[in-house]
């Protein structure tokens, strides 16, 4: 059992620790041991192994990450997506059907897509702040909602107080991917969220050197979910365990910083002749900064914009870059820049980009923890 405590910043650092430290280390150290002497376990699930996600690798990272947002439980998966899947595995059944929002991130979108659909659960995808369209959307045998708390990569951000009422009077799960926000600008199980899903991969270990995902909420559901990865498979390994324990240690510095980058970015982007577009729910000029302000701690470090050149302007743009990556992915300290349409959402038909307003010269970045003023100078070079 490990202690309590009350503020984010000493969670993020002591939450989860074993209490007296094993063999007084400071860290915990990699419990690399695939299986364990059997003591006499009663049930499968209390015989320590890997796949069963309890060794004291993962106890330590499901306390952290249940601590972090106020939950009663969580449990860590092998990526995003084994999160992702684990969970709507678990909550639907064959002949089920969920409400979605209608900007999902593109791995969801493709798991809804090819697998989900071949087990008959079909989704209606609902805009997120039109509550007034939702109840028509409504079937028998609607189980779930499942929604994002800022989306990719046009950074709106959903009325989540009016879905989380929707959910409770229509009996809904309801289920977040908190990826963008992390926990130190949302934690929805305090809004009421039952499920709230990370991609780990990004802010939660922040430093672009593992893949890992994160499933955070009621207990009952977790105990589902943690049976169904097993049988799955897509457990997290404790070499992982430890890099992911260790990155969440400075997950309030680094996304606080990324926050104030972000707007300062964001504002210079907005001033710049050569800018038709920003987006990012920290202006004023964003249709839901002021939800976002209400609702978040922190606007994010992501940010998406839009040159007066349309596609030529956007090429040039990123072939110019000298100081932030050209790259996908996103949460790392290390500043990276994609054009969504060649990377996270490739697989969009043209009439899904022009429903959903993704551009084909949309520029996307994921905005690090360098000095904001050398980011600004080298846009700025890279601009002029
Ligand atoms: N959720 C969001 C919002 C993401 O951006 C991603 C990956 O980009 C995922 C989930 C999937 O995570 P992973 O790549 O760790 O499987």
């Amino acid at each position: 059992m490990t202690e309590k405590f009350n503020n984010i910043e000493t969670k993020i650092i002591h939450a989860g620790d074993p209490k007296p430290p094993i063999k007084g280390a400071v860290c915990i150290p990699i419990f690399q041991s695939s299986t364990y002497e059997y003591k006499g376990e009663k049930l499968d699930s209390d015989v320590k192994y890997i796949r069963l996600s309890n060794t004291p690798n993962h106890q330590a990272l499901h306390q952290k990450l249940a601590s972090l947002e106020n939950a009663e439980s969580a449990l860590v998966t092998a990526s995003g997506m084994a999160a992702i899947s684990s969970v709507f595995l678990t909550v639907l059944s064959p002949g089920d059907h969920f409400l979605a929002l209608d900007c999902l991130y593109g791995g969801t979108k493709g798991f809804i897509n090819h697998i989900l659909s071949k087990l008959h659960i079909h989704p209606d995808f609902i805009d997120g702040n039109n509550p007034d369209s939702w109840e028509s959307q409504l079937k028998t045998e609607t189980r779930a909602l499942y929604v994002e708390t800022i989306t990719n990569p046009l950074l709106q951000v959903p009325d989540l107080n009016s879905i989380i009422q929707f959910a409770r009077k229509n009996n809904l799960i309801s289920i977040i991917d908190n990826t963008f926000a992390s926990p130190i600008n949302f934690r929805p199980p305090e809004m009421g969220f039952d499920i709230s899903l990370h991609s780990c991969t990004k802010y939660l270990n922040g430093h672009s050197d593992i893949v890992g995902g994160a499933v955070i909420g009621k207990a009952d559901l977790i105990k589902q979910i943690t049976n169904n990865l097993t049988h799955l498979g897509g457990s997290m390994d404790p070499n992982v365990c430890f890099l992911l324990y260790r990155g969440m240690k400075t997950l309030a510095l680094r996304v606080r910083t990324q926050n104030s980058n972000a707007l300062k970015i964001a504002e210079f982007l907005e001033s710049h002749d050569k800018v038709k577009k920003v987006n990012y729910p920290g202006l004023k000029s964003h249709p839901h900064h002021d939800l976002a302000k209400e609702i978040l701690d922190g606007y994010g470090g992501m940010i998406s914009f839009e040159l007066k050149g349309g596609i030529e302007a956007a090429e040039r743009f990123m072939n110019q870059i000298k100081l932030a990556f050209i790259a996908p992915s996103l949460g790392g300290v290390e500043t990276l820049v994609t054009r969504p349409v060649l990377t996270s959402h490739r697989g969009l038909s043209p009439e899904e980009k022009i429903k959903s307003g993704i551009s084909d010269s949309l520029i996307r970045v994921s905005v690090g923890i360098e000095n904001p003023e050398d980011i600004i100078s080298d846009f700025n070079q890279a601009l002029s």
